[in-house]
């Protein structure tokens, strides 16, 4: 998972760019880098956070009022320079872009666009074979003459992406000496969001991300979400084209709404909060109906992104909502770092029970999944060092049996513990008195209830095997070990 962000303003596009990744900083905290353009492109990217990346003479060198930014996802492997977006390309024109998803026919493509287009393709990354298929479609064009004549000639080379790549993948691009490109792919697996603001010069600047959360802070107010195989297109006088160039079934990634997005973004017209509050509710009346014998004397959540489904959770039954829990929020995310050992270590580096909360208590613990049990059962353990009399945990999301090759860092099958476990075998590694999992029937219900959305069928293949966007063709053991080590997992 990464975020992507673009903006087109009528100054120093670099600052905002800057401060819509602060804002987009949950969605990856492995690399950072923007680039700008006014007559040609400048570029600044590395590893690490974003406000450890950028300073202010990088800003003063970041010219012009048009540019993308992007922050990356961890993988398994270490973090890298090389891996860290925007990338860029010098012919047609000078295009860079900036990807959000991952291509599950990248090695077919790579091997295509070097064999019969003779592109050199630096990185294993498949951001850069996006960037060629795009620059691709424009090399048997001729010169526009007009900002509605390019328009033409991109969605023509989208259209050409879209027969092309498969996965799942929102982008953001700028072209030297036309503007600012958005696309979202053909089935709407990651967000993007279109944002406009008038200035002080009554002028419109205009903004595309991942999320909305950076629009408040800057000014922007949400103007639409793309729909799934649509592009749109800023040119350099601010005039905006749209247009959406497929058909096919709508699926956005279900698992923004479980523990990717932030809290107080509204993606595709529904509410990440609210949605976490109704999986909060119906968890709670599944565990009624589940354990009506089994009434908890506190719900904990596991922070932060469970904190939200274990407050409607504990309205629901009755009870105490607490924090007993403690996240030191300068630790990443424990789902997202690499490798197991480290995994389990950093479960006590970042988690502080609290003894008051927790000591002589019969605890229910809410947490937004299970992946492969290890960090579950380090903080069950934990608890019950601190005295829990019993310990209960509920999940959000239902069991996690598939891997995901749309871009986020859900394992292969034999890494997840639902994979072929029951539920008793899970709660007996898991160590604790009780276990429950939110239905996929009821998740659905929690996301799509309510809004003025058109979500036909959210992607959720990690949870029942529907893959909407094809899966890698994998013929032997070795192939899988290629995919596993070579996947990006933005
Ligand atoms: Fe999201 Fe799961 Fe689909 Fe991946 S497989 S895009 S995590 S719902």
């Amino acid at each position: 998972m990464c975020a992507i962000t673009g903006i087109k303003n009528h100054s120093h596009a670099a600052h905002e760019l800057y401060d819509s990744l602060v804002h987009l900083q949950h969605r990856g905290q492995d690399a950072a880098g923007i680039v700008t353009c006014d007559k040609r492109l400048y570029e600044k990217r590395s590893k690490g956070l974003v406000r450890d990346i950028f300073n202010e003479q990088d800003m003063e060198y970041l010219q012009g009022n048009i540019g993308i930014a992007h922050t990356r996802y961890p993988t398994s492997g270490a973090p890298s320079h090389e891996e860290a977006q925007p990338f860029w390309i010098g012919s047609p024109y000078g295009i860079a872009l900036a990807h959000n998803g991952n291509l599950v026919n990248d090695k077919e493509l790579k091997k295509q666009l070097r064999q019969n287009r003779r592109r050199h393709l630096n990185t294993d990354n498949d951001s850069e074979t996006l960037l060629h298929l795009f620059a691709d479609g424009f090399m048997d064009q001729t010169e526009a003459a007009s900002s509605e004549q390019f328009f033409e000639q991109i969605c023509q080379s989208v259209e050409y992406l879209y027969q092309n790549a498969q996965g799942a993948y929102s982008l953001v691009a700028t072209i030297v000496g036309w503007g600012l490109v958005g696309i979202r792919d053909p089935h709407g697996v990651r967000p993007l969001c279109l944002g406009k603001r008038t200035n002080d010069h009554e002028q419109q600047d205009v903004i595309i991300s991942s999320e909305p959360t950076p629009f408040y802070s800057l000014g922007y107010q949400l103007e639409d979400n793309l729909a799934a195989g649509e592009v749109v297109f800023v040119d350099t006088a601010g005039q905006i084209f749209r247009r959406q160039l497929t058909d096919r079934i709508f699926a956005p990634c279900i698992f923004e709404y479980v523990y990717f997005a932030r809290p107080d973004a509204i993606l595709d017209d529904v509410s990440v909060y609210r949605a976490r509050l109704r999986m909060g509710r119906y968890l709670a009346q599944h565990w009624q109906n589940t354990y009506p014998e089994l009434l908890p004397d506190v719900v904990i959540p596991v922070p932060y992104t469970a904190n939200t489904a274990a407050l409607s959770f504990a309205h629901t039954l009755g009870i105490r909502y607490s924090e007993g829990l403690y996240k030191n929020p300068f630790i990443g995310r424990t789902f997202i770092m690499a490798g197991q050992s480290q995994r389990r270590r950093s479960v006590r580096f970042k988690l502080n029970p609290q003894s008051t909360e927790i000591a002589d208590k019969k605890v229910l613990l809410v947490d937004d999944s299970i992946v492969r049990g290890t960090t579950s059962r380090e903080i069950v353990r934990m608890v019950r060092d601190w005295g829990a009399k019993q310990v209960y945990l509920a999940s959000t999301a239902p069991p996690l049996q598939h891997p995901c090759y749309y871009g986020i860092d859900i394992p292969d099958e034999e890494e997840l513990i639902a994979n072929d476990k029951t539920q008793q075998q899970i709660q007996d590694y898991l160590e604790v008195d009780a276990l429950l999992y939110q239905s996929l029937h009821a998740l659905l219900k929690a996301v799509t209830r309510r809004g003025e959305h058109n979500i036909e069928r959210p992607c959720m293949a990690c949870m029942d095997g529907y893959y909407t966007c094809g899966k890698p063709i994998l013929t032997d053991s070795q192939q899988q070990k290629d995919r596993h080590e070579s996947i990006d997992h933005r």
